[in-house]
């Protein structure tokens, strides 16, 4: 036995030093090709057969120790034993502490504290697994010839852009431009941007209101909501009056201006803005100055903005561009401003200046001074939503560039075309949050402007010559970008149905488990991102989320596995997850999935291969060869709550299967053929009139005698489980029978589908009829106060899908949370009174239950000892209470387009 012990210490010791040897040999590698790869060993493979020859040894010797239990307490009697293990186990801590040291992991191994528990040290091990896995791969991606360096500058998650090798960037750094770039892509600690920002970003589910609060240049005067502060900032909770009335006052307010929010504030202006002639007219094209020769200012004060301002009053045109952030930020940050006349480039620190940009609103609003941008559609979006900025007398090359039919339209091709000027579009997808910027990307955040105007007066004349002389053409185009100067910027809002956008566009096949996995895993991601401000690419990228889905992992590990590299806030929340996954597999798998599985063998739904072009890639899923189901032909489902309810009495079928109407409401799905077949006339109108007395909210209930025990359900040792099983199989081949006696249904088919869409309707009504139930936000802040005592909870505004047994099961989980059921009140479209508009308040507000990037860092230590030691399950029992109330509210995902 003392034998087997030495040879697996031997064995590990044998092991560390190859460790050591490889990391030598990594380093040697890098140095020279010459030198040997590991004194030693012949070469790479000697050097990993005697690596697993090893490991083997060790693992065996392992295998051959006391089995812990009756065996090891009787070994453990033996006071030689009891020291051999001390002291062989203080070196194995050693030893493993150093590794993970060298992988920079936490390592407390050999502590001996008692208080780092045999728990705590197993997540160290498990966590500088991972880490070490992780680098393990990107080597043997980086082997393979995937070469990570070749996407420079970029938040991990982007894909990657087409390498255009420009002129300048070549000269300044022919070697060593690489390092360089790398040296950035490294450069991870970048401050977020929102923690200086003056007034908080408003991440609230609720629609976006315009900024503006002075309109320069108004031929109409800005509507009193915008122009009143006090109206503005004004919210229900600091008047002094009950907080019913309150609401109601405020409510009356806000529905006053409800029309005035949500007109573009310079339509007016727009609507009324003639091309002068003189911009229809030819003129000759104006040479830029060369780069080298201009002098770029770098605008980081509020009295260079003001100077800047000025100086652009006095033109008759210039050309803007921005740079934008969106991996570290839920709505994305406008990071850069790019403007040029003809005889200067001035770059703006928007993030510094974010709160002042308002001012340049004079500048881009006047009439008589063209602004002349590239691909302006988003840049017009994230100008409102950061500063406030509207543009009037637009004049966007990209339109320009379709007008005149030209073979592509981006920047770098006009750029090549007109200027001959090589661009590295590279840089387009750099993180422009670092500060100070470095030389390489000021050059080409300039390049983006510097010879627009120039391309601009190219553009003009080649749209009159288009058209020999004619202004139609350039008229076209101007008409184009007072278009996009009228785009208004849409905040993402959070609906039920918003999962099915991205659903839909996996093209996959999800059985009902499966795409309620990705619902709840959906809602958590996008409650996540806009707590913690980042994106939801960042949270958990749509890949994953498919990943997570398909495979419906039965332990938070093989989350985890669905995971590479795994996204820090999964780690984190990882047990939050396991519970929507099991919340999901509790759904039942419905018949027609049953019968789709089995004629596939039971294979899981296939895979398309995915291009990650990052890390966090959120995107870009190939066509699958799988049909796919669009929202409404989804997976067919028919009113069975469970499969194994086949065999109860035909009866207790009926009533399950209504049950399980007012269950799937939300999926307004046709109902299958097979079953309704078995009913006649008379079944059916039956049926109606028992769903009619049935409860709508039955689906919130605990569910009745039809169901056992839940948990026997999915418990292998449990009689239930087994039965269960059985009898899924037996409805399997049932149901097979059935798919091949009734090929006759045309006919009837027309009628389902009428009744279907009756179903349908009356589904509708009931949950429309369910949400009448929801309490309003306001009361359940009251609540919450209530069940807190002094500290103030936040109440999600999200609309979300409700989560009643999840939530069910979670109250249990956390007896202390409240559990009154909440009180009754009608439900109101657009009543952003009960919502948590924060551009109501005022910035120095110490309401709690708005969004605040800095609190993170004030109440981390708060936050994490509520949520436990562990921080993850905690955290999670309070985010999945969603409120179904602002379903309607009409606004779906509108992400700006690039
Ligand atoms: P540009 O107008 O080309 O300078 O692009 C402005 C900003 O749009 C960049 O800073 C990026 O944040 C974003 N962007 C441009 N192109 C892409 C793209 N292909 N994918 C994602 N983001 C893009
Ligand atoms: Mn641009
Ligand atoms: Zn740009």
């Amino acid at each position: 036995m003392y034998h087997k012990l030495h040879s697996a210490m031997d064995s590990l010791k044998q092991n560390d030093t190859a460790n050591s040897c490889s990391q030598g040999a990594n380093l040697d590698a890098q140095d020279g090709e010459d030198k040997q790869f590991c004194p030693g060993y012949k070469d790479v493979d000697a050097f990993v057969k005697y690596g697993l020859g090893s490991v083997l040894l060790a693992t065996k010797a392992s295998s051959g120790l006391p089995q812990t239990g009756d065996e090891f307490d009787f070994y453990r009697s033996f006071p030689g034993f009891q020291e051999f293990c001390e002291v062989q186990g203080d070196r194995l801590l050693l030893c493993m502490s150093q590794i993970m040291q060298h992988h920079s992991c936490r390592s407390r191994m050999r502590d001996r504290d008692k208080l780092t528990g045999l728990e705590e040290r197993f997540d160290l091990v498990v966590d500088a697994n991972d880490v070490i896995l992780e680098k393990v791969g990107i080597l043997l991606d980086e082997a393979d010839g995937v070469n990570r360096s070749q996407q420079p500058v970029m938040p991990a998650g982007f894909q990657p852009p087409k390498i255009v090798v420009s002129s300048w960037n070549r000269k300044g750094s022919s070697s060593g431009g690489r390092s360089e770039t790398f040296r950035l892509l490294q450069a991870k600690n970048i401050q977020r941007p929102q923690l200086k920002f003056k007034e908080k970003v408003d991440n609230s589910n609720t629609p976006f209101i315009p900024k503006i609060f002075i309109k320069p240049n108004a031929l109409k005067p800005l509507p009193s909501y915008f122009a009143i502060k006090q109206i503005r900032k004004e919210r229900p909770e600091d008047l002094d009056v009950p907080a019913a009335l309150a609401d109601f006052i405020h409510q009356q307010r806000t529905q006053e201006h409800i029309e005035e929010m949500f007109v573009h504030p310079y339509q007016f202006e727009l609507d009324h803005l003639t091309v002068p002639d003189s911009l229809l007219s030819k003129t000759d094209p104006k040479m830029y100055k060369p780069i080298e020769e201009t002098s770029c200012s770098f605008i980081e004060t509020l009295e260079d903005l003001v100077a800047l301002n000025e100086k652009l009053n006095e033109m008759s045109e210039f050309a803007v561009d921005l740079e934008h952030h969106s991996y570290r930020s839920f709505l994305g940050v406008t990071s850069l401003m790019q403007i040029s006349t003809r005889e200067q480039d001035f770059i703006i620190d928007t993030l510094e200046l974010r709160s002042e940009m308002y001012i340049l609103n004079e500048a881009f609003t006047n009439p008589s001074a063209v602004k002349v941008f590239h691909g302006a559609d988003s840049d017009i979006e994230w100008l409102q939503r950061d500063f406030g900025l509207y543009v009037v007398n637009l004049f966007d090359t990209h339109q320009a560039s379709r007008a005149l039919n030209q073979a592509r339209h981006s920047l770098d091709h006009l750029l090549k075309h007109y200027c001959s000027v090589d661009s590295d579009k590279r840089y387009q997808l750099a993180d422009w949050r670092i500060r100070p910027l470095p030389d390489e990307m000021t050059l080409y955040a300039r390049s983006d402007t510097h010879y627009l105007l120039y391309i601009y007066d190219c553009m003009k004349a080649q749209l009159l010559d288009f058209n020999h002389g004619q202004p139609g053409l350039l008229q076209s185009v101007w008409n184009r970008s007072k278009d996009i100067s009228l785009k208004k910027y849409v905040k993402p809002i959070f609906t039920e149905e918003s999962y099915l956008e991205v659903q839909r566009k996996q093209k996959r096949s999800f059985n009902t488990q499966q795409l309620t996995a990705f619902r709840l895993l959906f809602a958590w991601r996008d409650k996540l991102a806009r707590q913690e401000d980042e994106s939801t690419g960042y949270v958990l990228p749509t890949h994953m989320m498919i990943k997570i889905s398909e495979e419906l992992p039965k332990e938070p590990q093989g989350i985890i596995a669905c995971c590479n590299p795994i996204p820090p806030l999964v780690r984190q929340q990882v047990n939050e997850l396991h519970l929507l996954v099991q919340e999901a597999r509790e759904m039942p798998l419905l018949k027609a999935e049953i019968a789709m599985q089995k004629t596939k063998g039971l294979t899981p739904i296939k895979k398309p291969e995915v291009t990650l072009f990052g890390p966090h890639d959120t995107s870009r899923v190939p066509e699958c060869t799988e049909p796919h189901f669009s929202a409404d032909e989804l997976p067919v489902k028919q009113g069975v709550f469970f499969s194994d309810d086949d065999h109860k009495s035909d009866d207790v079928q009926e009533i399950s299967g209504l049950v399980a109407c007012a269950k799937i409401t939300l999926f307004e799905e046709p109902e299958t053929k097979e079953i309704k077949k078995s009913h006649s006339v008379a079944q059916m109108k039956a049926r109606r009139i028992i769903e009619s007395f049935e409860n709508p909210f039955r689906m919130y209930l605990p569910s009745s005698g039809v169901h056992v025990n839940e948990n026997a359900k999915f418990d292998p040792s449990s009689k239930i489980f087994e039965i269960s099983k059985r009898w899924k199989l037996q409805t399997m081949e049932q149901q097979q029978r059935e798919l091949e006696s009734t090929k006759k249904a045309k006919e009837e088919a027309k009628q389902q589908a009428k009744k279907a869409a009756e179903e349908r309707h009356k589904a509708k009504e009931s949950y429309k009829e369910s949400l009448q139930n929801v309490a309003t936000i306001r009361q359940q802040t009251a609540e919450c106060a209530k069940a807190d005592g002094k500290k103030r909870e936040r109440v999600p505004s999200e609309a979300g899908p409700s989560t009643p047994k999840l939530s069910k099961k979670l109250k249990s989980a956390e007896k202390s949370l409240k559990t009154e059921t909440p009180p009754q009140e009608s439900f109101k479209a657009f009543d952003y009174s009960q919502s948590d508009l924060k551009v109501f308040s005022d910035t120095k507000s110490k309401d709690n239950s708005q969004f605040d990037p800095n609190r993170q860092t004030h109440d981390a230590k708060k936050k994490k000892m509520a949520a436990g030691k562990k921080g993850n399950s905690g955290a999670g029992n309070r985010s999945m209470s969603y409120l179904a109330g602002s379903s309607n509210r009409g606004f779906r995902h509108n992400w700006p387009k690039r």
